[in-house]
C-alpha cells in the first residue's frame, strides 16, 4: 500500500458528516465571514491566476449572486468550505461577482498544477455539483428532488415517494499488468499522440473488483491475468468515477486489440519506459493520474 494519497484524494477537509443534518449550524457557517465558497459553473472550476499558474478561486458568501444553492464540503479548522453551482448564469465572465477576478476552466486542463489540498477541494466540488445537476428528478417516480443535509442527499418532493437519493460514484478498475520484467500499456484513439497508459474499465453489476480486472484486461488485450493486488484508489471527477488501482500479473503474452477500445497495446520493459524522453514518440499518462502512479511504482518498485 502506498503511504501517500493519490492526487485529488485526501486533503485537509474534515467532512463533518454528523453536522450535515444540523440546519442551524449550516446556516451559521454559510453566513460566517471566514467561510470559503468553491464556485463551479457548468462543470468548470473557478481559478485565480492563469492556466499555467492556477490557484483555487475561493470566494466568500458576500461575493456570490443571490439564490445560489450551497453544498457543504467540510471544515478546515473552523473554516467551512461550500461548493456552489452557478450554472444558471449565462456568462459568469461578465457577472460582477467574477468579472476581472479569475476565470472558470476545466479541472482536467490545469489540475496537476495545483497543490494537493486545492486539487482535492476543486475535484470534490466538481464531483458533488455534477451529481446534483444530474439528479434533479426522482429516478423512482419522476417528481422533482431537492437538496437536503447540506447537499449530501436529494429528496423526492412527492410525499407518496419521498425517496432519498445519495451522491454516487462509479467504481472503475485501473490496472498495471506486468509479467515481472515487462508491463502492458495501451492507447485509445482519443489519447494525446504517443501516450500509452494502463488498461481500465467500469465494474459491472454482480462483479467483484478482481473479476472486473481480469475481464477488462482480457477484453481489451486478450491477456489473461492471475494474481491481482490492490494498490490504491483515486477520486476521478471526470465526471464521477472512483478509480480502484491494481497491479496484476499476466499469465499469457499474446496481445490482441481488435475487440474495440484500444488502437494499440504493447509490452514495454522498464528500461524502455525509463528511456522515454520529452518530445519523443512515446509518453506516460498525465502526472495527476493514478495510471501514472501505478506505472511509476512498478518502474521503481
Ligand atoms: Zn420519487
Amino acid at each position: 500500500m502506498p503511504n501517500k494519497p493519490n492526487f485529488y484524494a485526501g486533503g485537509m477537509l474534515d467532512r463533518v458528516s454528523a453536522l450535515r443534518k444540523d440546519q442551524s449550524w449550516i446556516d451559521a457557517r454559510r453566513a460566517a465571514a471566514e467561510t470559503r465558497i468553491v464556485p463551479v459553473w457548468r462543470a468548470q472550476n473557478f481559478i485565480f491566476g492563469d492556466l499555467e499558474a492556477p490557484r483555487a478561486g475561493l470566494l466568500t458568501a458576500a461575493d456570490l449572486p443571490d439564490g445560489a444553492e450551497y453544498f457543504l464540503l467540510g471544515l478546515n479548522g473552523e473554516t467551512a468550505y461550500f461548493a456552489v453551482d452557478l450554472s444558471d448564469l449565462e456568462d459568469p465572465a461578465t457577472h460582477p461577482s467574477f468579472a476581472g477576478r479569475g476565470s472558470f476552466a476545466d479541472l482536467r486542463s490545469f489540475g496537476s498544477l495545483l497543490g494537493h489540498d486545492e486539487g482535492n477541494i476543486l475535484a470534490y466540488a466538481r464531483g458533488l455539483t455534477w451529481w446534483h445537476s444530474r439528479h434533479r428528478f426522482c429516478g423512482v417516480c419522476g417528481h422533482l428532488t431537492v437538496s437536503a443535509e447540506a447537499g449530501h442527499v436529494r429528496r423526492c418532493t412527492n410525499p407518496d415517494c419521498a425517496t432519498s437519493h445519495f451522491p454516487r460514484t462509479d467504481p472503475a478498475v485501473i490496472m498495471l499488468v506486468h509479467d515481472g520484467d515487462r508491463c502492458l500499456l495501451g492507447r485509445q484513439p482519443r489519447f494525446p499522440p504517443g501516450m500509452y497508459s494502463t488498461l481500465a474499465g467500469f465494474v459491472e453489476p454482480g462483479e467483484s473488483l478482481e473479476g472486473a480486472v481480469a475481464r477488462e484486461v482480457f477484453e481489451e488485450s486478450n491477456i489473461r491475468v492471475g494474481e491481482v493486488t490492490y494498490h490504491s484508489s483515486q477520486p476521478w471527477p471526470f465526471p464521477s468515477s472512483l478509480m480502484l488501482g491494481f497491479h496484476a500479473v499476466a499469465t499469457t503474452t499474446d496481445i490482441r486489440t481488435e475487440q474495440d477500445e484500444l488502437e494499440d497495446a504493447q509490452w514495454f520493459t522498464r528500461s524502455q519506459i525509463l528511456g522515454w524522453e520529452e518530445g519523443g514518440p512515446y509518453r506516460l499518462p498525465r502526472a495527476d493520474s493514478i495510471s501514472r502512479r501505478l506505472i511509476e511504482d512498478w518502474l521503481h518498485g
